[in-house]
């Protein structure tokens, strides 16, 4: 547990992974220090369905296999399995996508 972390609202989720409607597919983090957690589906608009959330704790508990170590700023990590992941960088495209 990380119980004695302070929680900060420094991430965003789909209302999907908040819910645990859907698993957390991909996680980013923008250079900005915004951190993303994404169902990966494409049925949704993130300015209204993205929820602030903690990114120490989403990790805890929604990203098994991955620490936020793992992902530099400008980077993206994509779920392979329940805790396997790999980690590019994003992409210009994804970069402004996330900004817009
Ligand atoms: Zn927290
Ligand atoms: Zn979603």
């Amino acid at each position: 547990m990380t119980a004695d972390h302070k929680h900060d609202k420094n991430a965003i989720a789909c209302n999907h992974v908040v819910r645990r409607k859907r698993p957390v597919m991909i996680v980013s983090y923008d250079g900005d220090g915004l951190w993303q957690f994404m169902c990966g589906k494409a049925d949704h608009t993130k300015a209204k369905q993205a929820k602030k959330v903690c990114a120490a704790c989403m990790f805890e508990t929604h990203a098994p296999g991955i620490t936020p170590e793992e992902i530099p700023a400008g980077h993206i990590a994509e779920r392979q399995t329940k805790t396997s992941w790999t980690v590019r960088a994003l992409t210009d495209a994804e970069k402004n996508e996330i900004e817009g």
